[in-house]
């Protein structure tokens, strides 16, 4: 077996890793320092955990850090997360002294030194504070800001402009900004548990130990309990097709670490699926990556019904696996399903409920769809493209620096 990088020759577009190694040897030896705010749990976490060994042996030195937060803290910036994808919310002046108190502790502890530092999403947005001389600093941004509620904005965008660049995961989430912005879409990693090929003994041992039957069609979402998820319109869109189709349903989902209102949304999922034995509700560890692969692999149909959605790593992940999505015409879902070729976006649970009738009554269609998902997300979400993006940004502002 090669090197890691090379492992990636069987699964990205052709041309695609020797063109790495070249633009690796343009950067070699800069040091780059990546900043979230949780380890595991959520897509931020997930694609860090790859990209930085492959950075490091592409010649980057890549360090990732992770902000360490009291419980105030995380409320706060719940509540900012909220309030930046557009949901109205009441911050207290002590959650904003929560907010700045926990990012001044955290410049303390954690190691800024580095050539290029991207500082992911609001959490440690006020690191910036602390800002080394002569470093380049990136506000990586995952979120729809598009729509924001001001007094949050306000309060947030004097930290952002003081980046030397804001990093977007879609066009409509950039924002006015005198900093320059740049387009980087997530990805997801083919080779990783969450991602890489699966037997189907392993995909039957699996199911069988969630104690997911195989006997009918499955309809899957794998989500953290989000209402911005709406997991309760995924199960009113799978009562609308029980009329007519024998199928299951299977809502896998944990939650983050940095997420204090998913016990909340999980009891109104519960409540309205009531005790249906064809509905599975899994509560899987963050650190169930197989388990997550397993299902997608072995789902007829995947959903991703969101009301709002920074990229939705979860639809990529469900493409690459051969699965037409339905997903919420919202975010990153709407470049990610190409509606008729790649699966179809809707705006309610009778629109998904349409669209899942017709897929499981043409399986033709389903098959064709799914070779077709597989393709489109082999050439846009695979994170070999997003290393090359990367890479591109330290090259940008390392020439900048000098
Ligand atoms: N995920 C997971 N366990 C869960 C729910 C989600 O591992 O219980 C993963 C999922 O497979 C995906 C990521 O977490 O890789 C979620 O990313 P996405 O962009 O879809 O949503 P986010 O949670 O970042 O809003």
């Amino acid at each position: 077996m090669g090197s890691l990088l090379d492992q990636y020759r069987e699964v990205a577009p052709p041309g695609t890793v020797e063109f790495l190694k070249r633009l690796g040897r343009l950067v070699e030896g800069k040091r780059m320092l990546h900043v979230n705010s949780t380890r595991y749990g959520g897509g931020v976490a997930e694609i860090l955990h790859r990209l930085i060994p492959l950075l490091e042996e592409i010649g980057v030195h890549a360090r990732w850090e992770v902000m360490t937060g009291s419980e105030p803290f995380y409320r706060t910036t719940k509540s900012f997360h909220n309030a930046l994808q557009g949901m109205k919310q009441h911050l207290t002046a002590d959650m904003y002294d929560a907010y700045l108190e926990c990012n001044r502790e955290n410049a303390k502890r954690i190691n800024l030194e580095a050539d290029v530092a991207m500082i992911h999403d609001p959490q440690p947005a006020a690191l910036i504070d602390a800002r080394p001389r002569g470093a380049k600093w990136i506000w990586r941004c995952h979120i729809d800001i598009s729509t924001p509620q001001r007094t949050v904005w306000q309060f947030l965008r004097p930290y952002v402009v003081r980046y030397d660049a804001a990093v977007v995961s879609l066009p409509k989430f950039s924002q006015r900004l005198p900093i320059p912005q740049f387009l980087v879409y997530p990805s997801i990693d083919p080779l990783s548990d969450k991602n890489r090929e699966l037997t189907r003994e392993e995909i039957h041992q699996i199911l069988d130990r969630l104690g997911v039957p195989r006997d009918k069609p499955i309809l899957l979402q794998v989500s953290r309990f989000d209402r911005f998820k709406d997991p309760v319109g995924v199960v009113q869109a799978y009562r609308m097709v029980k009329k007519s189709h024998d199928c299951r349903l299977v809502l896998a989902g944990g939650t983050a670490t940095d997420d204090p209102e998913g016990a909340q949304v999980l009891a109104e999922v519960q409540e309205a699926v009531g005790t249906d034995p064809d509905v599975h509700i899994l509560l899987l560890p963050p650190t169930a990556h197989i388990e997550i692969n397993a299902l997608q692999r072995a789902a007829t149909i995947v959903l991703q019904k969101s009301i709002r959605e920074g990229f939705g790593l979860t639809v990529a992940e469900a493409l690459w696996k051969g699965k037409p999505v339905i997903g919420g015409a919202t975010g990153g879902i709407m470049i990610q399903i190409i509606p008729g070729q790649t699966g179809y976006t809707v705006y309610s649970p009778e629109g998904a409920a349409f669209y899942i009738r017709r897929l499981l009554n043409e399986p033709d269609r389903l098959a064709v769809m799914g070779r077709q998902a597989k393709e489109y997300a082999r050439h846009r979400f695979l994170i070999t493209r997003h290393v090359q993006d990367y890479l591109g940004l330290i090259l940008h502002l390392a020439r900048q620096a000098a």
